[in-house]
C-alpha cells in the first residue's frame, strides 16, 4: 500500500526576539489510507505543529520549514498559499478539542457546513444544504435538516464535536487530523466520539492522524503509535509494540501514568520534571534531565550526543531514540506484569 501521508526529515521553527524555538526536528514517518497514527506526546512535544504543517497552517512569514510533507504525492512544503486552500479541506481536514476553533459561534451550522462544501464543489445551495443534511445524519445528529438552521451553541458539547467531524469530512478527504478531539469531554461522550471516527473511517477509507497526550485513548483507536519529545520522534511502532513492550524510557513512563479510567485527572506515577524548553533543549538526550535510565549509559554519553531513532531489524516499522543498547531486555521483565 502507498502512503497518502509521507514526512521527510521535517524541522519547523519559529525565530522569535527570545532565540530560535525548535518546534519540530528531523521529523520522518508515513501513514497509508484507512490506517489510524496517534502521536502522542506532552504540550511542546510538536505534535500539534507537525500536524499543522501537514495542514498548511503555518504562516510562511514567521516560520521555518523546511524537509518535506507530501500529501497524495503532492508537495506540501514550500506550496504557495493559494494552492494549499484547495488542499486544505479537500485532501486533508482537521479536528480540533474546541470546536469554536472550527465553528464560528455568530452562524448557523448548515450555512458554515455549506460554505466549506461550495468551496471545493460547484454546486447549488440546496444540493449543499443536502449534502450538509447527508454529513449531520451521518454523524449521529437526529433529524439533521431540521438542525441546519441551529447556531453552534445551540448544540451539547458532544452534539457540537459531531458537527465538526461533519463539516470536516463535507469534501471527502483522504486524510482526517484529529488534535486532542476528545480532551474536553466526559468519559463516555469521548467513547461514542472515538467509535464515530472510527465507523468513518471504515465507511470513508481515509487515514486518520490522531493526536494525543492520552495513552488510554491510543489503545482504543491506534493501529501505530509515534512517541515525541522535545519536538522529536523517540518511539515508533505498533499499538501492540508500544502498550505492550515500549522500548524508549519517555513511553515507559507515559504508560505508567495512564489513569485508571481513562478520563480521570489523577496519574498514577507522573514523570518527574517538566517538558524541555523548545528555546534551549537540554544538551544530547532531551529527555535525559528527567530519565531514570541515565545512570546506566556509560560516561554520561545521555546528557552528550543526541542518540539516532534507530530502527529494530527484527520487527517492521519498530524504532527507538535511546543509548540503551537493548532496553527492551531492560524494561520488559519490570514493565509486563505491571501493564493493565
Ligand atoms: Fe534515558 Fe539516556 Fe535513553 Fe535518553 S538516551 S532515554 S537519557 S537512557
Ligand atoms: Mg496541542
Amino acid at each position: 500500500n502507498e502512503p497518502y501521508l509521507e514526512i521527510r526529515d521535517l524541522t519547523v521553527a519559529f525565530p522569535t526576539a527570545d532565540g530560535v524555538v525548535r518546534a519540530v526536528q528531523g521529523l520522518t514517518y508515513s501513514l497509508e489510507l484507512g490506517k489510524t497514527l496517534a502521536v502522542v506526546g506532552e504540550s511542546g512535544s510538536g505534535k500539534s505543529v507537525s500536524s499543522m504543517a501537514i495542514m498548511g497552517l503555518h504562516d510562511s512569514k514567521s516560520t521555518r520549514m523546511t524537509g518535506s510533507i507530501r500529501l497524495g504525492g503532492r508537495e506540501i512544503v514550500g506550496m504557495p498559499a493559494d494552492e494549499l486552500k484547495h488542499v486544505r479541506g479537500k485532501a486533508s481536514a482537521m479536528i480540533f478539542q474546541d470546536p469554536q476553533s472550527s465553528l464560528h459561534p455568530f452562524f448557523k451550522i448548515g450555512d458554515q457546513i455549506v460554505e466549506a462544501y461550495q468551496a471545493h464543489n460547484n454546486v447549488s445551495k440546496r444540493a449543499a444544504r443536502k449534502r450538509a443534511a447527508d454529513m449531520l445524519g451521518r454523524v449521529g445528529i437526529p433529524n439533521p435538516a431540521r438542525r441546519l438552521d441551529d447556531y453552534p451553541h445551540q448544540f451539547s458539547g458532544g452534539m457540537r464535536q459531531r458537527v465538526m467531524i461533519a463539516m470536516a469530512l463535507v469534501n471527502d478527504p483522504k486524510l482526517l487530523i484529529a488534535d486532542e478531539p476528545t480532551t474536553a469531554l466526559d468519559v463516555t461522550v469521548q467513547a461514542q466520539i472515538l467509535d464515530l471516527i472510527a465507523d468513518l473511517q471504515q465507511d470513508f477509507g481515509s487515514a486518520v492522524l490522531f493526536i494525543t497526550h492520552d495513552l488510554g485513548v491510543v489503545a482504543e483507536i491506534a493501529d501505530d503509535v509515534l512517541v515525541m519529545y522535545g519536538g522529536r520522534a523517540v518511539e515508533h511502532g505498533t499499538v501492540k509494540d508500544i502498550l505492550g513492550a515500549p522500548l524508549h524510557p519517555y513511553t515507559w513512563g507515559l504508560l505508567e501514568s495512564i489513569p485508571a479510567v481513562s478520563g480521570e485527572s489523577s496519574r498514577l506515577h507522573p514523570i518527574p520534571g517538566t517538558p524541555p524548553s523548545l528555546l534551549n533543549l537540554p544538551t544530547g538526550c532531551s529527555f535525559h534531565p528527567r530519565c531514570e535510565f541515565r545512570s546506566q549509559v556509560t560516561d554520561d554519553l545521555c546528557a552528550k550526543e543526541l542518540p539516532d531513532l534507530v530502527a529494530r531489524t527484527d520487527q517492521a516499522g519498530r524504532a527507538s531514540r535511546c543509548h540503551l543498547a537493548h532496553p527492551d531486555l531492560i524494561f520488559a521483565d519490570e514493565i509486563l506484569p505491571r501493564l493493565p
